[in-house]
């Protein structure tokens, strides 16, 4: 669980506030509307507060006459016109500004590198990226506790004082006397709320994850017969989730905000004898007395609202930090702004000397070289864990070496462009992941200009256009409901998919091994008629697959022990021929 940090909030404020600046505009005019309604809203106190002067003058027709010709117009146009204005104004502001909040934040976590997602649950993104944005976007538009109910509060408040001292100045003194220490306390009391508030975020996020894992884990979770225990976990963060919950609340609404109201609902009622005694010992006239009483209750109102917005603005900032959070994290790989485009790639791939470690102090490779030329095969043969798919990760940048240099058609790795580089390459992975979306959709993920006709050719050449054909909907079924695909389907759309990308340089990370051996040998067939002039990595542990490779690399423990050809490597009969042995011996 993420630790409660204390952040300066004033530094999150304007970091947020940032995003605001476009909709200058339509806040100047929010301030405006709050103006005219805080004026048309206090029209009827200010009125009634004048009615003792009119009471025994036979002037009552008057009175009655002048209230309701200001009255009736000015609340007219207040719900009519001003209301509907203002609602539409934050309803556009709130939905700008959470989308806008959601693009920064979701091309934040698409730019970071892998070993971020390696050490955050894929949930905590999630929350972030929904709920947490959710609960600071009233902030902007709520028109009962957001930043414009601010501006009118804050008028209203001041136009109150100003009345009241008018009819008595001491009175505001008095009430200055007692509001100070009460809301000192909130204050205080806000502090608890807040942290606890971070607590409950953090709950909700870890039910969020928990229940992301169950779903995706539901094969795994059911195979091995750990419903129950699956179950049993989800309930106790939910358990968890709601203690938090509750702390926060209680917190928050029995004790911060039963404070924090008390000046209107306990204070004002108890002050009115005081002023009653003030007025009867003649210490202020009766009009005074009259007008002091709607005043007070008034300002205590608006006052409340003022200061309660810049204590939830505290609680506000829960959400909002967090989201900073995740938003100043830096990618760990950065481009230079120059870094160059490869346009038109070659193929040729170069290890010098790299050694790399996923932690620092447990070495993965050590020393790793060698050279590939533009269209030659380069296989890499070991045992599990020995490094394989690493020097995959180093190549399409996904981590940066240690030591040593990477270049691909002789440019370091890290001058590159890499989306040059990534347009012409093409990955097919042991597990092949389809998206949500049609089949067409999946094989022309690598390369969305694809027209129908090169998806079905690049089908075709997978040789998987018949059995794709032969689906319900074709082309056209959801990928999602691609359960009802074998592994060998799924690994020749990998296939088409990498092939319509036509790339210069191909990487094929056990591609075929979890594949049964005909399956496998037809996927053989197809990846050598297809692949044949393309540079290509093939990491894979079985030896049919790279016989014909220009070289193999022996890697043990992250080590390159031994290096050649098939028939060379044969010869030597160190590590290459023992896996050629087992294999033999296992398939025979
Ligand atoms: P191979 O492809 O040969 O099976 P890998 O290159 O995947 O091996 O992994 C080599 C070693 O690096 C293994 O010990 C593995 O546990 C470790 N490793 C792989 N990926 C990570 C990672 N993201 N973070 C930390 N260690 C990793």
């Amino acid at each position: 669980m993420t630790e409660f940090a204390k952040h300066s909030q004033l530094k999150l404020l304007v970091k947020l506030f940032r995003y605001v600046i476009p909709y200058w505009s339509k806040y100047l005019l929010i301030i405006l509307l709050q103006f005219i309604q805080g004026t048309i809203h206090a029209l009827p106190i200010i009125l009634l507060s004048r009615l003792p002067l009119f009471i025994g003058t036979g002037r009552a027709d008057d009175y009655i006459k002048f209230c309701m010709l200001m009255l009736l117009p000015a609340f007219l146009f207040r719900y009519v016109i001003f209301e509907s204005l203002l609602n539409t104004l934050n309803w556009y502001i709130g939905l700008k500004l959470s989308l806008k909040f959601r693009q920064v934040l979701y091309r934040h976590l698409e730019s970071l590198s892998l070993s971020f997602y390696q050490t955050r649950p894929v949930g905590e993104h999630i929350y972030r990226a929904n709920v947490d944005i959710d609960s600071f976007i009233p902030l902007f538009n709520n028109p009962l506790s957001g930043f414009p109910m601010l501006i009118s509060s804050i008028y209203q408040t001041i136009l109150m004082a100003y009345l009241i001292s008018i009819a008595g100045p001491e009175i505001l003194f008095y009430l200055a006397l007692i509001l100070i220490p009460i809301y000192s306390l909130v204050h205080v009391l806000y502090s608890t709320v807040r942290r606890l508030d971070y607590k409950k975020r953090a709950r909700a996020q870890e039910l969020t994850a928990t229940l992301r894992d169950s779903i995706a884990g539901i094969r795994v979770i059911k195979a091995f017969d750990r419903v129950k225990f699956t179950v049993r976990r989800y309930f106790r963060a939910l358990a968890q989730y709601l203690k938090s919950t509750q702390a926060a609340y209680l917190m928050q609404l029995l004790v911060a905000d039963l404070v924090r109201t008390s000046p209107v609902h306990i204070i004002w009622p108890l002050s009115l004898p005081f002023f009653a005694y003030l007025a009867l010992k003649g210490k202020i006239p009766i009009i005074s007395w009259f007008g002091i009483i709607i005043f007070s209750r008034q300002m205590l109102y608006f006052l409340d609202l003022t200061f309660s917005f810049f204590q939830k603005l505290r609680l506000y900032t829960v959400p909002v930090q967090r989201y900073f959070e995740t938003l100043d994290i830096q990618p760990e790989i950065i481009e230079p702004g120059d870094a160059k485009k490869l346009a038109d790639l070659r193929g040729e791939l170069e290890f010098n000397a790299v050694d790399f470690a996923y932690q620092p102090g447990f070495p993965i490779l050590k020393n790793i070289s060698f050279k590939l030329e533009p269209g030659k095969k380069l296989a890499i043969i070991g045992a599990s864990g020995a490094g394989k798919s690493t020097i995959a990760n180093l190549a399409l940048r996904l981590y940066d070496p240690n030591n040593g240099k990477i270049k691909i058609d002789q440019e370091n790795l890290r001058q590159i462009n890499m989306r040059s580089v990534l347009a012409q390459t093409g990955v097919i992975l042991q597990d092949t992941f389809l998206f949500g979306g049609t089949i067409r959709d999946n094989i022309r993920y690598a390369n969305p200009n694809a027209t129908d006709e090169e998806v079905i050719q690049a089908a075709r050449d997978a040789g998987i256009h018949n059995d794709i054909s032969e689906l319900p909907g074709g082309y056209d079924m959801d990928a999602a409901e691609g359960a009802n695909l074998s592994g060998g389907q799924k690994q020749r759309i990998a296939i088409a998919r990498a092939l319509i990308k036509k790339p210069r340089l191909l990487f094929l990370d056990e591609a075929t091994s979890s594949l049964d051996t005909v399956t496998e040998d037809a996927i053989i067939k197809t990846l050598r008629q297809n692949f044949q002039k393309i540079t290509t990595i093939i990491i894979s542990h079985r030896i049919n697959l790279i016989t014909d490779a220009d070289e193999i690399i022996v890697l043990d423990k992250g080590e390159i022990v031994e290096r050649g050809k098939h028939d060379d490597l044969i010869q030597n009969k160190k590590l290459y021929y023992q896996f050629y042995r087992q294999q033999i011996d296992f398939e025979t």
